[in-house]
This record gives C-alpha cells, sequence and structure tokens, in this order.
C-alpha cells in the first residue's frame, strides 16, 4: 500500500508536469466527478497530504485523489500511446507535453478548494507536511485507546505512515506493537515519531524505499515482508500478525524477541 513517501514523490512529479500549465485534457472516471471538465484550466499545484493528493486549479476548485491499495499516477509525454478505455485507467489529465494516467485510484472527488477540510480535514499532523507537529501527534497517540501500531497506522492521530514505515519504526526504536498507545511515555512516542519521520524522509529522496541503506531486493527492510525469516539483529523468526478494528485489519511484522513487551 502506498506510504506517505510515495505519495509525496507523486505530488512532487505531478507538479513538476502541471505547475503553471493549462490542462489539455481532463477526463474523470468517476460517478460525480465526472461531470467536472476542467480543459483549459491552469493548475496552481499539487501537494500531499498524508496519503491524500490534492491537485488544485487556479480558479479555486481541487481534484483530489487518494491512493488506496494499489492506485498510482503514471506520466508520460503526451505523444505517447493515449491510455486503453480500462475499467483500471480512472483519471486522464494532461498538458501540451505530459500526460498523467490514474490507475485503479482508491478515490476521486472534485471540491472547492475552499472545502478541502471535508476530506481531508479530521486527519492528524503530517509527518511530511509543512504542518508537522511532533508534540500534537504525541498528544493523540497518549489519548488513543488503541495498541501501539494500531495508532500509529490511524490517519487521525498522525499522517502518512503505512503498514511498512511503522514495522520498520517500531522495530528500529525496539518496540512492542501490541502495547497500548496511552501507556508509553511522552519522551518514547517522540523519538518513535522522529525516527519514522526520518524513515519517511530519507525514502522521498530516493527510488527505492529502504530502512536497512540497501537497496538490494529483500534487504531493504528489518522486518516488513520478512515473515518467517530470521531478525537481522537476534535471528528469532519474524512475525506477522493482523492490527486495527475489524473492517481495517492491516498487517504488522515485528521481531518477538526485539519487540518483546516491557516487563
Ligand atoms: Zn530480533
Amino acid at each position: 500500500m502506498p506510504e506517505g513517501d510515495t505519495v509525496w514523490r507523486t505530488a512532487a512529479r505531478l507538479h513538476q508536469v502541471f505547475a503553471d500549465r493549462p490542462l489539455t485534457e481532463c477526463d474523470l472516471r468517476w460517478p460525480g466527478p465526472s461531470t467536472h471538465d476542467f480543459t483549459g484550466a491552469t493548475t496552481l499545484e499539487v501537494v500531499p497530504r498524508g496519503k491524500h493528493l490534492l491537485h488544485r486549479l487556479v480558479g479555486g476548485w481541487t481534484i483530489h485523489s487518494h491512493l488506496r491499495m494499489e492506485g498510482s499516477w503514471r506520466v508520460e509525454p503526451t505523444d505517447a500511446a493515449p491510455p486503453p478505455r480500462a475499467t483500471k485507467v480512472r483519471a486522464v489529465l494532461a498538458t501540451a507535453a505530459y500526460r498523467a494516467v490514474g490507475w485503479s485510484l482508491g478515490m476521486l472527488d472534485v471540491v472547492r478548494t475552499a472545502d478541502e477540510g471535508t476530506l481531508v480535514g479530521h486527519l492528524g499532523p503530517d509527518l511530511l507536511g509543512p504542518d508537522w507537529d511532533l508534540e500534537a501527534a504525541v498528544a493523540r497517540l497518549r489519548a488513543s485507546d488503541a495498541p501501539l501500531a494500531a495508532a500509529l497506522l490511524d490517519q487521525r492521530n498522525l499522517a502518512g505512515l503505512g503498514t511498512m514505515w511503522t514495522a520498520e519504526a517500531l522495530f528500529v526504536e525496539g518496540l512492542d506493537p501490541f502495547a497500548p498507545a496511552a501507556s508509553l511515555d511522552a519522551d518514547t512516542l517522540g523519538a518513535l515519531l522522529n525516527r519514522a519521520q526520518r524513515l519517511l524522509r530519507a525514502s522521498c529522496a530516493s527510488a527505492v524505499p529502504t530502512s536497512t541503506g540497501s537497496t538490494r531486493p529483500g534487504d531493504a527492510t528489518y522486518v516488513h515482508g520478512r515473515r518467517h525469516r530470521p531478525c537481522r539483529r537476534c535471528g528469532t523468526l519474524v512475525r506477522m500478525e493482523f492490527v486495527g478494528p475489524p473492517t481495517q485489519r492491516r498487517t504488522l511484522y515485528f521481531c518477538p524477541r526485539c519487540q518483546a513487551p516491557a516487563t
């Protein structure tokens, strides 16, 4: 699932291609937004907000998208073959030089820019955003009644973390993913969030997301995606469990020894 760093890179690429240029094509293949055609409108900016993408147009409109599980925006030259009429293609936006094709998007909305809060106003501080507020995020975690991993994944506490960076940050900090978030002190939670932010920021600048420093396939993570393989620190077999509320079950990898419950 795309995390904050993937969305950040996507927004940066879309901004580079669209900002200050008029749209030459606007095809939103989604009930509701499909009635809007912004051909001729100039893009003001494309910005990430947690895992949400906000494509703002001059004139006060925003095209909002979310990648959910498998979504992506692929940028190609306008003179490349046009995208197929495939059901997975949910949006096509283009300038004179480039076309961006939204594949398997999880959400697509059109709102007045002034009303973006109705879509992203519930989000906690954004780990990669200009509004990042460590103290506020720590306070939200400490007020949570969820286990630590589930609280980190809840975008209302803080925005931008998915299963990979949650698992990796918890491992590096040696924290039990199932301890109640409220049981940890503010310094420990602050250090954990600073760690997660460093991992995300480094990944924004890297072509291949990595927490170990290695970009070789299979070597880029400490625990994520490594179920039944030996922990890189202690050799204990990495475990995978589900976390989060029943309707939003997420996978979480951890080392039962390095991240043992505090005694
Ligand atoms: Zn271990």
